[in-house]
């Protein structure tokens, strides 16, 4: 694994083959948005919005219309419906599309929802100490909206219309997953040259995320035949038996640190002590560090499932991709050197670091072949603790100056 310091060097190597001269209108227009960009957190934070809090993602639909009506944009809404292995769906996901005169097609995106509970906010309210915001949401993913949309200001102020159309899409089931706008991620980026996406980097260094591993289950259903546990047993087939069997005869399909990771986490069975079980059920938590790696592991699962030891028993397995894994491509390391570049004109540093574990909608956007660049949004800590979770206030106009001279350059085709 390399070192921070390793990467920093690689960094400047980049940076350095593509000095870049600084917008200094750009960027006191950045300075001076700051403030506005406050405001907007304080507002976003201020809604609850819990991935199945339906009242408070509708709020949050109609906080993001007004703003991007205010740009300009058109704005649909694509009803959110969808529920997989206990994760649900049911806001509406916003897209907005600006037209320009011309130039790449850029896609922008963040998600609504947050992993808090109703009442979070009451416990844990938006407050200011020194340099840092804190509130429930704030960094994950309440910051990354409000870089958009006031990075879209930004342009708008300065009439910047060189792209073809910048396109926002803001997913409430991001914290679930996904399970509901995954498939209007692809498609929308696949009408894209260019996505940028805004989950929150951490606050120092400050950087871009290269990749993430990809995310499956497997599920096996077992039916069998239920008898008298004492009077007749032979006339049952016991699923639990099967499914004991079907355990070890998968188990050593995990290929270790480097591979698919694959192993049996739950499993269900048997009602009563004196009959037969006539039914079972597995779950298997699947980890894999790229697309083809899982892609060939499905088959050798799918043969040793079907390779049953009692042949009277009907076994039903379902493999499915949580989230996909994410790699940068070639074209996604350019992207990420015109950032790095553009963060180092002004004085700052931006670290690519290596594939990490978790996952973001950016592995469902790069599922379109199109570039992805993935942290854009504020630096900050703290996610998915109610209590802890804050931003860095002191970053936003160079996180307003990165993002807006990065569709500027993209736009133009530079
Ligand atoms: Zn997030």
């Amino acid at each position: 694994m390399k070192t921070i310091n390793d990467i920093s060097k690689i960094n400047d190597q980049l940076a350095d083959s593509a000095a870049l001269a600084v917008d200094q209108q750009l960027l006191a227009a950045a300075e001076a948005e700051k403030c506005a960009l406050i405001r907007t957190l304080l507002c976003l934070v201020g809604i609850e919005s819990g991935s199945t809090d339906k009242a408070g993602i509708e709020e949050m639909n109609y906080q993001i219309e007004q703003e991007l009506n205010d740009l300009g944009f058109s704005v649909t809404r694509h009803p959110s419906k969808g529920s997989s292995e206990g994760r649900v769906s049911l806001g509406d996901n916003i897209v907005g599309v600006l037209k320009g005169n011309g130039g790449k097609n850029i896609m922008l995106q963040a998600h609504q929802d947050t992993v808090y509970q109703r009442g979070t906010l009451e416990k844990s309210p938006f407050y200011i100490d020194g340099d840092f915001a804190y509130g429930p949401g704030i960094a994950d993913d309440k910051g990354g909206i409000a870089v958009i949309l006031h990075s879209l200001k930004l342009l708008k102020d300065r009439g910047f219309k060189d792209f073809g159309s910048i396109t926002v899409l803001f997913n409430t089931d991001e914290e679930q997953s996904s399970v509901g706008s995954k498939e209007l991620i692809t498609s929308t980026a696949q009408l894209n040259d260019y996505i940028l996406s805004f989950e929150p980097t951490i606050i120092n260094p400050e950087g871009l995320i290269s990749g993430t591993s990809g995310i499956g289950t497997a599920t096996v259903t077992i039916t069998g035949k239920a008898a008298h546990a004492g009077a007749e047993p032979e006339k049952g087939v016991n699923a639990l038996v099967e499914a004991a069997d079907l355990i070890l005869r998968t188990a050593d399909l995990d290929q270790g640190p480097n591979g698919v990771r694959f192993n049996w986490t739950m499993a269900e069975a048997g009602e009563v002590r004196n009959a037969i079980p006539a039914h079972a059920s597995l779950l298997a938590d699947i980890r894999f560090p790229t697309n083809e790696m899982f892609e060939a592991f499905k088959p050798e699962l799918e043969a040793r499932v079907a390779n049953q030891k009692l042949v009277d028993a009907k076994i039903e397995l379902v493999i499915d991709t949580t989230r996909p894994a994410f790699d940068v491509t070639e074209e996604g390391k350019q992207l990420m050197d015109k950032a790095v570049a553009i963060y180092k004109s002004i004085g700052h540093q931006l670290i690519i670091f290596p594939k990490t574990g978790g996952g973001s909608d950016a592995a469902f956007a790069a599922l379109s072949g199109k570039p992805v660049i993935e942290a854009l949004g504020l630096p900050g800590a703290g996610y998915h603790t109610s209590n802890a979770e804050y931003v860095n206030l002191e970053a936003i106009p160079r996180r307003l100056y990165l993002t807006s001279k990065l569709i500027m350059l993209l736009a133009q085709g530079e």
